[in-house]
């Protein structure tokens, strides 16, 4: 494999940008709105980039790290299944019980370029790369981890808000519905629920009070625990550390923001997901602690649930599109704040940062707001503009500069509910015959094939699955009869709604292959499954419009999602850059594999891998 031309030294800044699509980028650029990428484009340091299959944040960005396939790293899909109970499991948050309880445990253990630096004798920093939660003490790479990071109660997060309207706590939302009592004359107090504690032989949620003064229609002062803050309507406050007493001796610390949407007639207050703190917690969340400590003090707080820009509370209405994209914003300087401390820092080695929060504008504006869409892709064109400039003024140019995504970008007007079209074409049979269902409720030893996760798609193996009806010699025949259903399914204007239906074999190589899906499906443009999909769910339709404030996705055909790479020393050596080659260009050599096992999971209550999924937003 060629490699790119270098010095001896390591040096290597990479810039991740999740979701940065090569069409829209292509089109600025050609507008020349975009000055600085557009450079990379005339010297031959631009490329589309092949991203994995399927291409979903968490396996994009763990194949880039490591040069694999999921087949060889282990994460297929957000949602993975057990074929002993049928059970779900979150792919990026695992869990395994020891004798301590319950504790999260890294999603795969396979080599990324930053061990491969630190091998070499370089030091490795990583920011906000997905699937890095929880820490691995013993490695030596210096990380703040990304997507997949949970909050303070294990989930993938949720925000509360407080209300004094009762009616609301009957209704289903994502987020928790908290009341706050009127206490007199512009005052009203509430809970706000921290970590569960044991008092007895029950199990409660310890509690910060809140209480909170409504001074006029703007403004309001709130006490959280120990803390006093001022509130101005519509405003986010800054990050707040919220203390929780667990018992006599010992209390935990979370993080949060908050935000007072209206102040009278009744106020209204939305809290972020409460977020693990960085250096007061029991849990692994940096490595080390020590250097979330530094980077704390030195460059200032920053949020650490793994999707921190809250798209549930767009979703749901509790904050409007304003606030949504100041919080943004915020998220966005912070690590930019944070990447530039590193920069300030760095002699050698390989320094690394995502910034992800182009893929939840995308997520949440692809419909209907181009121009928002559009001052991201520039905002992004200056941030590496401002790397460039400090590289210079640092090493005088002598660092290679990386900037890669994980996947494009697409528009996602209809929802597929796989397992629905799997029921009518008699491969799934559902035990009830009602409008929706889930995979709680099958007739197994009737049903060949089953839909959980966003692309994957199971046959029901005998010997494999524990209520197995395919037989190792109707599986060719099932497979060919299927794919080629799946293949003729047209959408309601007449346009298929899959691209293409990959094998095991088509997609995936390596020792871990075994356990992937026996297919990925790659949706062609327009279709993604549901959230339902996702949990192994259905509704009455096997196809449904989208009218949702996510009105664009990216977990369809890899092909019509390709990402981008920009490198300084230019990618003509690699004609079509892959996930594969990205060792080779990042850091001039191959990774040291050895066949790591996948991790051993213990048996989890599906209630809790369900709480657990609560405020992933593509579900
Ligand atoms: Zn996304």
């Amino acid at each position: 494999m060629p490699t790119a031309n270098r010095g001896q030294k390591m040096r290597t800044v990479i810039i991740g940008l999740d979701a940065f699509d090569p069409t829209v980028f292509e089109r600025l650029a050609a507008q020349g709105k975009m000055p600085i990428l557009e450079k990379y484009t005339k010297t031959g340091g631009y490329s589309r980039f092949g991203v994995s299959n399927p291409p979903q944040s968490e396996v994009s960005w763990t194949s880039i790290a490591t040069g694999l396939d999921p087949g060889s790293h282990g994460l297929f899909d957000f949602v993975h299944r057990d074929p002993a109970n049928y059970g779900l499991s979150v792919s990026v948050l695992p869990t395994r019980k020891d004798i301590f309880g319950t504790r999260f445990i890294p999603p795969n253990q396979a080599s990324t370029i930053f061990d491969q630096a630190v091998r070499q004798g370089y030091p490795a920093t990583v920011l906000w790369w997905p699937a890095t939660f929880p820490a691995r003490p013993e490695s030596p790479v210096r990380t703040l981890p990304g997507f997949g990071t949970p909050d303070i109660h294990g989930r993938l997060g949720v925000g509360s808000l407080f209300t004094v309207d009762h009616s609301l706590q009957g209704e289903s939302f994502k987020t928790s519905i908290e009341i706050l009592d009127n206490h007199g004359a512009n005052r009203y107090a509430g809970a706000l629920k921290g970590p569960r504690r044991k008092r007895g032989h029950e199990i409660h949620h310890s509690l910060a009070r809140i209480n909170l003064e409504i001074f006029d229609y703007k403004t309001a002062s709130l006490t959280i625990g120990k803390v006093k803050l001022d509130l101005v309507v519509g405003q986010w406050s800054p990050i707040i550390e919220v203390n929780f007493k667990i018992n006599h001796f010992y209390s935990l610390w979370g993080i949060t923001r908050v935000i007072m949407t209206q102040a009278r007639p009744e106020p209204r207050l939305y809290f972020l997901p409460l977020q693990i703190h960085p250096f007061k917690t029991p849990w692994r969340y940096a490595s080390s602690r020590s250097f979330a400590k530094q980077v704390w003090k030195s460059a200032g707080p920053f949020l650490t649930l793994g999707w921190p820009q809250d798209t549930t509370a767009l979703e749901e209405g509790w904050i409007g599109d304003n606030q949504f994209l100041d919080l943004c914003e915020t998220i966005f300087r912070t690590r930019e704040r944070i990447l530039n401390f590193h920069i300030s820092q760095m002699k050698d080695g390989i320094l690394a940062s995502v910034f992800d929060t182009l893929d939840r504008i995308q997520h949440m504006y692809w419909r209907d707001r181009p121009d928002v869409i559009e001052a991201w892709y520039l905002k992004l064109d200056r941030l590496v503009g401002s790397v460039e400039d400090r590289l210079m003024d640092r090493s005088n140019g002598e660092t290679n500069l990386v900037i890669v995504s994980d996947h494009g970008f697409t528009t996602f007007d209809h929802k597929v509910h796989l397992n629905r079209w799997l029921i009518e074409r008699g491969y799934l049979v559902s035990l009830k015959d009602t409008e929706t269902g889930s995979l709680k409720e099958i007739d197994w030893p009737a049903s060949n094939a089953y839909a959980a996760g966003l692309n994957s798609l199971y046959l029901n193996l005998k010997g494999r699955e524990t209520q197995g009806c395919v037989s190792a010699e109707d599986r060719h025949n099932i497979s060919l009869r299927l794919r080629d259903e799946l293949m003729a399914w047209r959408g309601p204007d007449g346009r298929p709604v899959i691209q293409e239906v990959y094998s095991r074999a088509d997609a995936f190589s390596g020792h871990l292959s075994e356990l992937s899906p026996d297919f990925i499906i790659g949706y062609a443009n327009g279709f993604r499954a549901s959230a339902e999909t996702g949990l192994g769910s259905w509704k009455s339709a096997s196809i449904e419009e989208n009218h949702d404030h996510w009105s664009g996705d990216h977990c369809v055909d890899p092909h019509i999602v390709p990402g981008v790479i920009f490198f300084n020393q230019g990618v003509s050596n690699f004609p079509a850059p892959t996930f594969r080659e990205f060792p080779a260009i990042a850091l001039g050599m191959e990774i040291e594999q050895r066949n790591s096992p996948p991790p051993r999971l213990s048996k989890e209550d599906q209630a809790a891998v369900e709480e657990r999924l609560k405020g992933l937003g593509y579900l």
